[in-house]
Parts: C-alpha cells; structure tokens; sequence
C-alpha cells in the first residue's frame, strides 16, 4: 500500500458541487477561497499539484440531454463550465499567492493556455499549480475521467477526490445508518461493489495503469494538507 506521506505529484479531483456551499447553483468565494488556502498549503509542503475540476455546479450535460439538448452540444457547454470553474479556482488561488496556469482540453488562446502534456510538467516542476480545465475535450465523458487520464498523463503519484463525506462507503452514509467506511479498497470491489465513487471508466483507467486513488472530504480546513501528511480519515483504492 503506498504511503501518502512518500507522494510528490498529486492531482486534485473538485466536483463542480464543492464549490458550491450551501448554495443551489454557482460558486461561493468563500469557499473557493478556503479550498485554494488549502492548496497553498500542500503547495508549500514542496508537493507540486494540479487540478481537475468539474462543472456540475453549473451544467451538466446528461440533464441537458434530459431536457431534450443534443447531447453533444450539452456536454460541450458542460465542458464551459470546467473552464469557468478553473478560472474562479486560478483567481483565488493567485489571490493567496500561488502561482497558476490553466489549460484547457479545448484551446481558448485569450482565456488560457491550450492543454500541452510537456508544459504542465514543467509548470508543476517551477511550483506552478496547473489547472485542467474542458475535461478531456470529449462528450460522453466526465472529469472524473479526465482526473485520471490526467494523472497518469503527467506522472502524477495519485489521484485525490475530494467529496461531500470522508471516503468510501458500503451506501449512502447520508441516507443509510448502517453504511460502514472502507480504509482501503481495490479497484475490482470499487467496480463490482458497484460503489460510484467515481464512474466506472475512471476506476477502469487507474486501474489499468496503477493510478491510488484517494477519497476523502475536502470539507473542514487543512483537509487536503491533512490527507497528504497520512492523517485524518480517507479511503484509499488501490
Ligand atoms: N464533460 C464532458 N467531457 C469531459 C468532461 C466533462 O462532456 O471530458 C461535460 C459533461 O457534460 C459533464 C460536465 O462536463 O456533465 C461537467 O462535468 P462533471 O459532470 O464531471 O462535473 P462534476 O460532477 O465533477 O461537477
């Protein structure tokens, strides 16, 4: 079992919904504010770090699809709204002095820089926080996915999820009192289980490519420096 104190290069896996707050829709600052505190610090711990994160808060593609949108061209505007998100995450990262650079799978010369394998990299060696954004450029696909391609593109020693609960439940810990959390799982019980920690092709891609994943809650402050020092409460897949 890897041990999470040994890891150098992670990525970090933010739902579009935990920036949120308590909000329906949209971004809380505050929030995103505290989260690129949090970064900052692992930053300063000498890890180099980059980011996925999703668009859920803002658009999905699958409820466009619902809604009666083609479902290309709704999963495109769900890949927009990864990019609004990075940016939002670029702003305050910078604004707590981390230097950042954001690519997108889709190029967008103005906005950011297009997605170059070799540069974000580099970034990360300089201390640079990059940030994915467009998911993988593809419809049909989701950020988690993009998490773990990304990951295993740029050498990262894993791939971290943050979420709403503190790893890996047997149900919905919300909904089941009786749900228990797994420490460690493989990726075969992540799939057979059938526990949708993260969709199905991107327990598939890790594990094709012995990518750890960590799942942990991103909620209270320090949490993600916590995790990367091995303490706290998380579920590692491996
Ligand atoms: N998306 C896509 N291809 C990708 C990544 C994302 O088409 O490679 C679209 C898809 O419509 C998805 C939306 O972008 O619903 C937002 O991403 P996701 O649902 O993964 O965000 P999260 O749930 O993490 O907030």
């Amino acid at each position: 079992m890897p041990s999470l104190k040994d890891f150098r290069r992670v990525l970090l896996k933010i739902s579009g919904e935990g920036l949120m707050g308590s909000r329906d829709y949209g971004l809380d600052t505050t929030i995103v504010g505290r989260i690129a505190q949090d970064i900052k610090d692992v930053v300063q711990q000498g890890i180099q770090v980059c980011l996925v994160i999703g668009g859920g808060n803002i658009f999905r593609g699958v409820k466009g699809a619902a809604e009666g949108m083609d479902r290309t061209s709704a999963d495109y505007m769900g890949m927009l709204a990864t990019v609004m998100n990075a940016l939002a995450v670029q702003n305050a990262l910078e604004q707590v002095g981390v230097s950042t650079r954001v690519q997108s799978a889709i190029p967008m010369s103005a906005v950011c820089e297009p997605y170059i394998r070799r540069r974000a990299v580099r970034h990360m060696e300089k201390g640079r926080v990059v940030i994915f954004a467009a998911g993988t450029g593809n419809p049909f696909f989701t950020t988690d996915t993009a998490a773990a391609l990304r990951a295993i593109e740029v050498n990262c020693d894993a791939l971290l999820k943050a979420t709403q609960v503190d790893g890996v439940y047997s149900a919905d810990p919300k909904s089941d009192p009786q749900a228990t959390r797994y420490e460690a799982l493989s990726y075969t019980e992540v799939l057979t289980k059938d526990l949708r920690v993260m969709d199905a092709s991107a327990i598939a891609l890790a594990r094709e490519n012995r990518m750890p994943v960590v799942v942990f809650n991103m909620h209270g402050q320090g949490a993600f420096g916590q995790v990367m020092r091995g303490e706290g409460r998380y579920t590692i897949i491996t």
